[in-house]
């Protein structure tokens, strides 16, 4: 591996593979190190990926692509302990235009990387790259158990943990208002019953999200594949730690929610796994550049918690990196001055756009649990009042119901709560 290479990239996920495909269909030579035993191996998320992103590299790839279902429905549940409130839509243009797929990325992740390898990239799996390679400050390389690898530019594309941006001074550790543990299974449920228990034709899938149960900032997630569903949680590390809660235990109480226990009933364990979410936004998006080095994907914090959107935000940056390095090829010039140009065009895109638009979100939702608690609560305890029917006449109904909202919630903190929502929405 003395060979030098006009870029190395750190990891196969949709960063990755990204990166290299762009560089090796323009015809630089590229290096990917992956350190599972093939790309995905080691990757989890919920979850789907979006047909527009994923297009710019690959048209029409659901045709080729090992895909679940395309989602033709988006559920937000609200739970209490015992009930829950549903805020669903379906929309047949989703039949028409596909707008996202469920996969699993232990199958995707390998034919993603596979676009790249097809245009030229070699791809090296079980390779950890241990270490940054720096010469007068600038980083021209990696180390890896099998030796040194030299590049013009290495793109760290190492997913949250990015040992590699933090060796080369660009990101500090995780810190714990940043990051979400998720943990999920994947149930084997026959494909008949999932289209029975959650009404869908062939093919279609349901993308859900679920808060109001568990220690403060929370939120579940459910995805119907093929013939699997897979289930999670996602809590606030710093949470959890104030709640001395385990997140197994956590999960267990989800999966077991009256509403929820129905939908995997006699299902089959096929796959326990747990991975972080770096969910700080914008305030925490690393630096992505140095002389020799570009950050990409979750690497650089780049996921916006807010639309569950992250392999967008991998693949885009992964593009732009690409062409980054397209770029300084062209120009002999790999020092920052040069790179510099990936950031800008990072914020000039969507990729940074929203996040700074929703920079304050995360901080706001940490600050008022009462989102994740107290509201679902009480909006399933409202509807609950307004559906018993018994001799209570319907004005005495609606006075208890509002008794109980402001119970729980004062006229105040009401109107301050929805106010600053809307103000950091608008
Ligand atoms: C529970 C959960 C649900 C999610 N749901 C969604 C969703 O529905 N939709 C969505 O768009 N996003 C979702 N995300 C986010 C999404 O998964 C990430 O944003 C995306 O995978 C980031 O891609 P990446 O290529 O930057 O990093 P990763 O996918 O993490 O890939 C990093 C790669 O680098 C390799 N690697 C790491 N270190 C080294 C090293 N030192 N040497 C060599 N290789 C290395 C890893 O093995 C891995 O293959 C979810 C995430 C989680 C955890």
């Amino acid at each position: 591996m003395a060979e030098k290479f006009d870029s190395v990239v750190v990891g196969a996920g949709p960063a990755g593979s990204a990166a290299a495909y762009t560089m090796a269909k323009a015809g630089l030579n590229v290096l990917v190190l992956e350190k599972g035993e093939k790309p995905g191996a080691k990757n989890m998320f919920g979850g789907v990926i979006f047909r527009h992103h994923t297009e710019k590299l690959a048209p029409e790839f659901w045709k080729t692509a090992p895909i679940e279902r395309h989602v033709v429905e988006y559920q937000y549940w609200f739970l209490s302990k015992d009930s829950h409130l549903l805020l669903s839509h379906r929309n047949q243009k989703f039949n028409g235009r596909y707008n996202a797929f469920t996969v699993h990325r232990a199958k995707f992740d390998p034919w993603f990387a596979k676009l790249a390898e097809d245009a030229g990239a070699v791809i090296i799996n079980r390779t950890t790259a241990d270490d940054v390679l720096k010469e007068n400050g600038k980083v021209i390389g990696v180390k890896t158990e099998r030796g040194d690898v030299l590049a013009d530019v290495v793109i760290a594309a190492d997913g949250v943990n990015s040992m590699l941006a933090q060796q080369a001074g660009l990101r500090d550790g995780l810190p714990q208002d940043a990051v979400v543990l998720a943990v999920k299974e994947v149930i084997g449920v026959p494909k008949q019953k999932i289209e029975d228990r959650f009404n869908l034709g062939p093919d279609e899938g349901v993308a859900a999200l679920l808060v109001g149960w568990g220690p403060g900032m929370h939120a579940g997630f459910m995805y119907t594949n093929r013939d699997t569903i897979s289930l999670g949680i996602a809590v606030n590390i710093r949470d959890l730690d104030k709640s001395r809660q385990r997140p197994h235990v956590l999960f267990e109480q989800f999966k077991n929610h009256p509403s929820i226990a129905p939908l995997v009933k006699d299902g089959e364990l096929k796959e326990y796994s747990a991975h972080l979410i770096p969910e700080g936004g914008y305030n925490y998006v690393s630096n992505t550049y140095t002389d020799g080095m570009l950050v990409s994907g979750d690497a650089a914090m780049l996921v916006n918690a807010v639309n569950w959107e992250g392999t967008n935000l991998a693949m885009t940056s992964g593009i732009m990196a690409g062409e980054t390095v397209i770029e300084a090829k062209k120009q002999n010039d790999f020092s920052s001055r040069t790179l510099a140009r990936y950031r800008q065009q990072l914020e000039e895109s969507f990729v940074l756009k929203d996040l700074k638009k929703y920079r304050d979100i995360p901080k706001f939702f940490s600050a008022n649990p009462e989102f994740f608690t107290t509201y679902p609560e009480t909006m399933n305890e409202l509807f609950y009042m307004w559906h018993v029917v018994d001799d209570e006449d319907k004005a005495d109904r609606i006075k208890r119901m509002k008794t109980t909202l402001f119970k729980r919630r004062s006229r105040v903190s009401l109107i301050r709560d929805f106010y600053h929502l809307w103000r950091l929405f608008s």
